[in-house]
C-alpha cells in the first residue's frame, strides 16, 4: 500500500481524508476519550505541511437519515484543541469543501454510504478531490463509499495511523518474532470462534482465560457449577482443541480460579481448582497459580497478541488476574523483552484499568476491524487500497 512517503508534489491539491472521529461523547457534549483524534494528528499536519487542502470525512454513531443528534458540527472546536489548527465545517458531505482544512458532515447521513454505489461515491468525490487518504483502520471492515469507493475512484494512500496499525498487526500475526502467544479472554467463545480457529494456526501457544475458558474446561469434563459456561458450544470447543493439536499450537487453560458467591464487587470467594468448583459458586477470575503460569509463559515469548480480560475485571477483586498479567507484560515490554499488541472489545478498557494502556507495544482502538483481522478475514478497505496499488 502507498503511504504518505509516496505522496509528493501535492501543493494546492485537495486530499479527501477518511478518519474515524466516532469518539465517545458524554451527556454534556464533551468528548471523553480523544485517542482516535490524537492518533491522526500527524497525518493531518503532514498533509498540511506538504501544502495540500484537506477535506475530512468521518461518521458519528448510527444515524437513520439526517439526525442532528449525530451531527459532527461540534467537532471543529475539539480538533482545534487537539491539533492546534482551524478546521471549517461543511454541513453536508456532498457539498463542495471550503478553506484549507474542513470537516464534512457525517457521511452516514446518506444511507447510500453503506451501499457503496459508484453513483454516491462520485458525488462524494464531487469532481473536486485529487487524492484519497485513508487513516481509519477501525472502519476497514466496512464496504462503504467513503472507505472502499473513494479508494477506487482516486489515487489512494494510507495515513500514518493506519500505517502504524498495519505494521503492529503484521509484527503480531504476519511475521512475528517467535515464540508468539495469544491471550484470549472475555465472556464467551461463541463470539470468538473465528478468532480462535484462526489463532491456533498462527501462534505457538493459546492462553485462554475469562468466562470462555470455562467452556473449554467443561468440554474436557469439568463441572463449572454457576460459572458462565456455554454448554452448547462443547463440540466447537473440542474441534478447536483438535485443530490446535494438528497445527502444533499448545492450549493453556487456567488451573485455578476465584469462585465467588455472586456476580458482585467484593463478593465472598475462595480460590479453588477449576476441576473442583463448589456447588453454588461461580468462577469470576483466574487464580494465583494460573497467573504465575501465564507469567512464566510470557517469560518464554517474544510476541503476544491479546484480546479479552481474564475475568470480570469491572468488579473488584475479580480484576486481579487481568491487572497482574497486564502489568507483568507491560514491564517486559518496557525492558524490550516482549512485544504486546492488544485490542478489540473490552481489552482497551481492561488495560486502561490496569494503568498500562500506554505501555504496550501497540493498543488498537479498532473494535470490529481488529477482531475481523484476528479472524484472518480480508478487510474491504485494505483490499481496495491494495488493488489501487496494483492498478498503478
Ligand atoms: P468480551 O466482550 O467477550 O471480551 O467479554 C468481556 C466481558 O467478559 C467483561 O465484561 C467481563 O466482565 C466478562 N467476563 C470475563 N470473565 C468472566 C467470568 N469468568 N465470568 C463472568 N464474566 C466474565
Amino acid at each position: 500500500m502507498k503511504t504518505l512517503d509516496d505522496l509528493n508534489d501535492i501543493e494546492g491539491k485537495l486530499v479527501l481524508l477518511r478518519l474515524d472521529l466516532n469518539v465517545p461523547v458524554n451527556d454534556e457534549g464533551q468528548v471523553t476519550d480523544t485517542t482516535r483524534i490524537d492518533r491522526v494528528k500527524d497525518t493531518v499536519l503532514e498533509l498540511k505541511d506538504k501544502g495540500a487542502r484537506i477535506a475530512i470525512f468521518s461518521y458519528l454513531g448510527r444515524p437513520k437519515g439526517k439526525d442532528p443528534k449525530y451531527s459532527l458540527s461540534f467537532m471543529p472546536s475539539v480538533l482545534k484543541d487537539r491539533w492546534g489548527i482551524d478546521v471549517e465545517f461543511v454541513d453536508d458531505c456532498l457539498k463542495k469543501p471550503v478553506g484549507d482544512i474542513c470537516l464534512m458532515e457525517n457521511v452516514r447521513f446518506y444511507e447510500e454510504e453503506g451501499a457503496c454505489t459508484p453513483e454516491h461515491t462520485a458525488k462524494l468525490a464531487g469532481g473536486h478531490g485529487d487524492i484519497f487518504v485513508n487513516d481509519a483502520f477501525s472502519v476497514a471492515h466496512r464496504n462503504h463509499c467513503s472507505i472502499v469507493g473513494l479508494a477506487h475512484a482516486l489515487p489512494a494512500y494510507i495515513g500514518r495511523s493506519m500505517q502504524a496499525e498495519l505494521e503492529a498487526l503484521e509484527s503480531a500475526l504476519g511475521d512475528p518474532d517467535r515464540p508468539v502467544a495469544a491471550i484470549v479472554g472475555g465472556a464467551k467463545i461463541s463470539t470468538k470462534l473465528d478468532v480462535l480457529n484462526n489463532l491456533v494456526e498462527k501462534v505457538d501457544i493459546l492462553i485462554l482465560g475469562g468466562g470462555m475458558a470455562n467452556t473449554f474446561l467443561y468440554a474436557m469434563g469439568a463441572e463449572l457449577r454457576n460459572s458462565l459456561c456455554e454448554k452448547d458450544m462443547k463440540d466447537k470447543a473440542l474441534a478447536i482443541f483438535e485443530k490446535a493439536e494438528e497445527a502444533g499450537c499448545a492450549i493453556m487453560l487456567p488451573s485455578d480460579g476465584k469462585a465467588a458467591t455472586g456476580f458482585s464487587a467484593g463478593a465472598d470467594y475462595d480460590t479453588v481448582s477449576m476441576t473442583a468448583v463448589p456447588n453454588d459458586r461461580m468462577v469470576l477470575d483466574i487464580g494465583d497459580q494460573s497467573i504465575q503460569s501465564i507469567c512464566a509463559i510470557l517469560d518464554q515469548c517474544k510476541t503476544v497478541i491479546w484480546n479479552g480480560p481474564m475475568g470480570a475485571f469491572e468488579i473488584e477483586p475479580f480484576d486481579e488476574g487481568t491487572v497482574k498479567i497486564a502489568q507483568y507484560a507491560a514491564d517486559k515490554v518496557k525492558l524490550g523483552d516482549l512485544k504486546v499488541i492488544a485490542g478489540g472489545g473490552d481489552t482497551v478498557s481492561a488495560l486502561a484499568h490496569a494503568g498500562v494502556v500506554n505501555d504496550m507495544t501497540y493498543v488498537s482502538t479498532a473494535g470490529g476491524a481488529f477482531l475481523e483481522w484476528m479472524e484472518g478475514k480480508d478487510l474491504p478497505a485494505l483490499q481496495a487500497l491494495e488493488m489501487m496499488d496494483e492498478d498503478n
